[in-house]
C-alpha cells in the first residue's frame, strides 16, 4: 500500500483506503510497478445479468488536470545545526507582522502560511532532516521544497551534507539559503564552491540550483527569499484536488487544558470542515472546531493549509493520515480495529528488506535498486567502500548509496533507510542505542562489518541473488 500510495500521490491523488480508481490511472500505476493490466471482456447470453450493486464508500478517482487547481508550496527548511533554521523561521512569520496583515503574529501550531504578492507559501516549523525523515518514514510526503540553511561563516558541515542527501532520498528541489553574511568573515562564496563540489551549482556557475544570501537576524534578503521559493514553485506546477472529502497528514499533536486531545492537519487533498467526522490514525471524531495558524477558528480548510483540528479521542503521531468518513458506524469500527492493534503485542516481524531476501524481492517485481546507507569509522573508508561498491557490475539490480558518511549509525540513518526501503551498512562503526532501537522498531537492517572485502562481497552477492538467509 505505500509504495502504491506513493505512485498515486505522483500522479496527484491522494487516495483513500477504500478509494477506487478508474482504468486509465490503475494502468499508468500499474506501469510503474511493473505490471500491465488486461481487461477481461465478457460475452452475454441469456438474461441480462443482475445489475451490480453501488459501492457507496468508492468514488471514481480523477485524473483530468482541469479538474485539479493550484495549491501553494510547502516548506522544509533543514540544514546543519545553529546554522539559523529557527531564526530565519522566526523572520520569515515576521514578515507577516511587517506586512501589516490583519491578525498579526502566527501561532506554534507546527506550520504557518504567508502571503506574498496574492500568492501563498506553507512552512513546517519543525526544521531539521530528522522531523522530516521521520514523516516520510511513516509514509508522509508533505514537503514541496527543501530550503537548505548554510551559514556563510561556518560552510558546509556534516550535517549539511547529511541534509542534502535526505532531500535527495525524498526527491525533493533543494534551494539554497546562505546565512549569517552579517558576520564579519562571512564567505557566501567559500559556500557556493563548497555545495557545487556536491552537485548543488549555483546559477552563477552556469547550474540550476537557486541560491539566495541572507541575514535572519537582521532581515535581510528574506523578501528575495520568498520570492525564489514561489519561482521554484511555479516550475513544479503544484496542483491539488480541491472538492471532495479531506485527506491530510498529522504535523504535531498535543493535549490542551479545556481543548483536549488537538492534532495539526496539512491538508493535502480536498476540503476539510467543522462537523465532519474524520479518522486519524487509531483515533477518530468529529471536527469541533478548526483552528488556523493565526488562532482564528475557521469554516474549512484547503490543499496546503494547516490547520489544528479539535475533537479527536486521542493524539495521532506526526505523520499519520486523516481522512474524512461519513459513516460514524464505520468509523468507529475502523478505529478500534486499529486500536486493538495498537494494543496487541507487536510480533517480532524483523526487517522487511535485507540483504539475504534482496533477491526474492526483485523476483516478485518489487524492487530492482538496492538503497544503503554507508557509515564508516573514516572519510578515508567511505572513499574506498563508495569506490567497490560501485564497480560491481550487475544487470538486475541498481545500487543506490543515499547517504555515505563517517561516523556511527545513528536513528536518523534508520529512519532514512526506511523511507527509501533500504539498509544500513556500517564498516568499522557502532550502532548507538537510539539506532538500535529504531531499527527493531522501524524494521531496518543493520549489517556491520570489519573487513571491506566481506562487506563489498556480501552486497555483490546479494546484488546477484546468492546470498544465502541467515540463520
Ligand atoms: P538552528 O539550530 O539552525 O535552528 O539555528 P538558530 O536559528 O537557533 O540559530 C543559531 C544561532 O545563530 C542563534 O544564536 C542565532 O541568533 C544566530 N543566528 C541565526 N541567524 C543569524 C544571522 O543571520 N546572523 C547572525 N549574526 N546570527 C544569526
Amino acid at each position: 500500500p505505500f509504495q502504491l500510495i506513493h505512485h498515486l500521490m505522483e500522479l496527484n491523488i491522494f487516495p483513500t483506503l477504500t478509494q477506487l480508481l478508474d482504468e486509465d490511472v490503475a494502468r499508468k500505476v500499474s506501469a510503474r510497478m511493473g505490471f500491465e493490466i488486461l481487461t477481461e471482456r465478457k460475452e452475454r447470453h441469456g438474461p441480462p445479468p443482475p445489475a451490480p450493486k453501488v459501492v457507496e464508500e468508492t468514488q471514481p478517482a480523477p485524473t483530468k488536470k482541469s479538474e485539479l487547481q493550484p495549491r501553494s508550496p510547502v516548506v522544509a527548511f533543514l540544514g546543519h545545526v545553529d546554522h539559523g533554521k529557527t531564526t530565519l523561521l522566526d523572520a520569515i512569520r515576521h514578515t507577516r507582522v511587517a506586512a501589516g496583515e490583519a491578525g498579526g503574529i502566527t501561532q506554534h501550531i507546527g506550520a504557518y502560511t504567508i502571503q506574498r504578492g496574492g500568492k501563498t507559501i506553507t512552512f513546517i516549523d519543525t526544521p531539521g532532516h530528522e522531523a522530516f525523515t521521520a514523516m516520510r518514514a511513516r509514509g508522509a510526503s508533505i514537503t514541496d521544497i527543501v530550503v537548505l540553511v548554510v551559514a556563510a561563516d561556518d560552510g558546509v558541515m556534516p550535517q549539511t551534507i547529511e541534509a542534502i542527501d535526505h532531500a535527495r532520498a525524498a526527491g525533493v528541489p533543494i534551494l539554497v539559503a546562505i546565512n549569517k553574511i552579517d558576520v564579519p568573515g562571512a564567505n557566501p562564496l567559500r559556500v557556493k564552491t563548497q555545495l557545487q563540489e556536491r552537485g548543488l551549482v549555483p546559477e552563477e556557475f552556469g547550474g540550476d540550483t537557486i541560491f539566495c544570501e541572507v541575514s535572519a537576524l537582521k532581515g535581510k534578503g528574506i523578501d528575495h527569499l520568498l520570492e525564489m521559493i514561489l519561482l521554484q514553485a511555479e516550475v513544479l506546477e503544484l496542483h491539488a484536488l480541491f472538492e471532495g472529502p479531506a485527506v491530510g497528514r498529522v504535523i504535531e499533536a498535543q493535549m490542551e487544558t479545556g481543548r483536549g486531545p488537538t492534532a495539526t492537519i496539512l491538508v493535502q487533498k480536498g476540503t476539510l470542515r467543522t462537523g465532519e467526522i474524520v479518522i486519524c490514525g487509531p483515533y477518530w471524531g468529529k471536527v469541533r472546531a478548526l483552528i488556523n495558524d493565526l488562532g482564528k477558528t475557521v469554516r474549512e480548510a484547503t490543499p496546503s493549509t494547516p490547520v489544528k483540528v479539535l475533537g479527536l479521542n486521542g493524539l495521532p503521531s506526526p505523520g499519520e493520515e486523516l481522512i474524512v468518513e461519513s459513516e460514524e458506524r464505520k468509523v468507529r469500527q475502523i478505529a478500534e480495529e486499529r486500536q486493538g492493534a495498537l494494543k496487541r503485542p507487536k510480533q517480532e516481524e524483523g526487517p522487511k528488506i535485507t540483504l539475504e531476501n534482496l533477491f526474492e524481492a526483485i523476483a516478485e517485481g518489487q524492487r530492482k535498486t538496492l538503497h544503503l546507507v554507508l557509515k564508516a569509522d573514516t572519510q578515508g573508508s567511505i572513499e574506498a567502500l563508495v569506490g567497490q561498491l560501485q564497480k560491481i557490475p550487475s544487470k538486475k539490480v541498481e545500487l543506490s548509496i543515499i547517504h555515505a558518511a563517517a561516523g556511527p549509525v545513528t536513528e536518523s540513518d534508520i529512519l532514512l533507510a526506511k523511507a527509501s526501503e533500504g539498509i544500513v551498512i556500517g564498516f568499522n562503526v557502532k550502532t548507538d542505542s537510539a539506532a538500535a532501537a529504531a531499527a527493531k522498531r522501524e524494521g531496518v537492517q543493520i549489517k556491520l562489518f570489519s573487513v571491506i572485502y566481506e562487506l563489498v562481497d556480501q552486497v555483490r552477492d546479494a546484488m546477484a541473488g546468492l546470498l544465502e538467509p541467515e540463520l
